[in-house]
């Protein structure tokens, strides 16, 4: 029998594995990922890619790798010295070194041959074990680590519901199977929301040659350097957290997070592409749309806007992930759950002797950092801190 079945090949599940094998006593044969992808990491490279992502917002040291300065390190071998590997500040990297630097700490450390292909569609509980059934099988282990991520739940904004039923070209970035390389550059394209993803992505049209995009948010752009202030990856907020109600600790999560904003670089590159007539940007909020001549009407609170195309780049549901899945698990373990629904778990992000959790289901927790790669790596201490001889036998 397995001792650790992660569920969720993403970042999170990747560096968790990567972390179990190297800090703690499990081998390769004691731990498998669960992903119904082909490859682990797809979700990364598809939302990062349909971005058009260059550089990540997050420093050098938050990566899937141990040492924090692996990356660095692979940065300075000779062939992968390049001008552009990092921008300031705090040495963001490019995505195209960051992802080679995960395929490399996924083929150093042999993590494919952990990913199982399918999708977990129910747990049961099981003396000593857990069940997990998919449609191929039953697999059987001592743990779970739900590693899910947001992927499954992007947000539609119900007039972009109603347009797309009406035939309108209307895609949300991070929707599962859509691939922005799809999108034909022929007409105005309309892209809604204006934090990173939604700027950046502009920003990529422009350079496939769109030559009239839209980029339509309910506030004006807000300039954040990265997702959260750096104060909630240690005891500086992190302590006063702890002793805060669950309730207390999800408004603060909501408040600390930079939602709908972009680090300096991208609103640089916004304001000389408006600057040149590349873009135009356009502050208000869309409650209603009607589907007009093959094309849209955009009905914003303050005017009404002409496109060919949508682009929602409108984030994810703040709901809890998982849907199903995690509800079926929280009935068959009668695991608790805060108001908000999110697990509420201990310390070691156990929700249940046998089941630990990581990224946004273990946000009360970790904080406003869980769902980031930094995230990733506070719950990889905290996880096979847990997961010792001593305290798991
Ligand atoms: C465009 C973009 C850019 C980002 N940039 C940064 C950045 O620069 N720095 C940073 O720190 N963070 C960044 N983030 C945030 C975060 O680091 C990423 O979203 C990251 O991919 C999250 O990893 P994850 O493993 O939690 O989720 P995912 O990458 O979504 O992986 C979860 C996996 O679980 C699988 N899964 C779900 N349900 C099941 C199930 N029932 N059974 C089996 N498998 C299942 C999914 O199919 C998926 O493959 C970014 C996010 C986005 C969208």
């Amino acid at each position: 029998m397995l001792q650790m079945l992660i569920i969720g090949g993403g970042i999170h599940g990747v560096h968790l594995a990567h972390r179990l094998l190297h800090d703690t006593w499990l081998t390769h044969d004691d731990i498998r990922i669960l992903d119904p992808h082909e490859e682990l990491l797809h979700e990364w490279r598809r939302c990062t890619r349909n971005c058009g992502m260059q550089y990540l917002r997050s420093p050098a040291v938050h990566h899937i790798d141990i040492d924090p300065f692996s990356l660095d390190k692979y940065a300075a071998l000779a062939e992968n010295r390049q001008d552009a590997n990092f921008i300031p500040p705090k040495d963001r990297p490019s995505v195209e070194l960051f992802d080679r630097h995960c395929q490399m700490v996924l083929d150093d450390h042999r993590l494919k041959f952990l990913h199982l292909k399918g999708r977990a569609l129910k747990i049961q509980k099981r003396i000593g074990h857990v069940s997990v059934v998919t449609a191929e099988e039953t697999i059987h282990a001592r743990f779970v680590l739900f590693a899910l991520g947001m992927g499954g739940q992007p947000l539609w904004p119900h007039w972009a519901d109603h347009l797309s039923e009406q035939g309108v070209m209307v895609n949300h970035v991070f929707d599962p199977g859509f691939w922005l390389k799809d999108i034909q550059a022929d007409g105005p394209v309309a892209v809604i929301g204006a934090g990173i993803s939604g700027g950046q992505l502009a920003l990529h049209l422009i350079e496939k040659g769109f030559e009239s995009v839209l980029l339509v948010s309910s506030k004006a752009i807000q300039v954040s350097d990265f997702d959260f202030d750096p104060g909630w990856l240690g005891p500086k907020y992190l302590d006063r957290f702890h002793r805060q109600s669950n309730d207390q600790r999800r408004q603060q999560i909501m408040a600390a997070r930079a939602k709908g904003s972009v680090p300096r670089d991208i609103k640089l590159a916004l304001d000389k592409a408006t600057a040149l007539n590349q873009l135009t940007c356009i502050v208000d909020d869309i409650i209603d749309a009607k589907c007009q001549n093959g094309g849209a009407l955009l009905i914003g609170r303050h005017g009404r806007y002409d496109c060919q195309k949508i682009v929602l780049a409108t984030g994810f549901t703040e709901n809890r992930p998982g849907n199903g899945f995690i509800s079926q698990a929280i009935k068959e373990f009668d695991l608790k759950t805060a108001a908000c629904g999110f697990p509420v778990i201990e310390p070691t992000l156990q929700w249940h002797e046998r089941i630990f959790v990581t990224g946004p289901l273990s946000e009360l927790q970790i904080g406003p950092s869980a769902r980031n790669i930094a995230g990733a790596r506070h719950s990889g201490r905290r996880i096979t801190a847990a997961f010792s001889k001593e305290s798991i036998p």
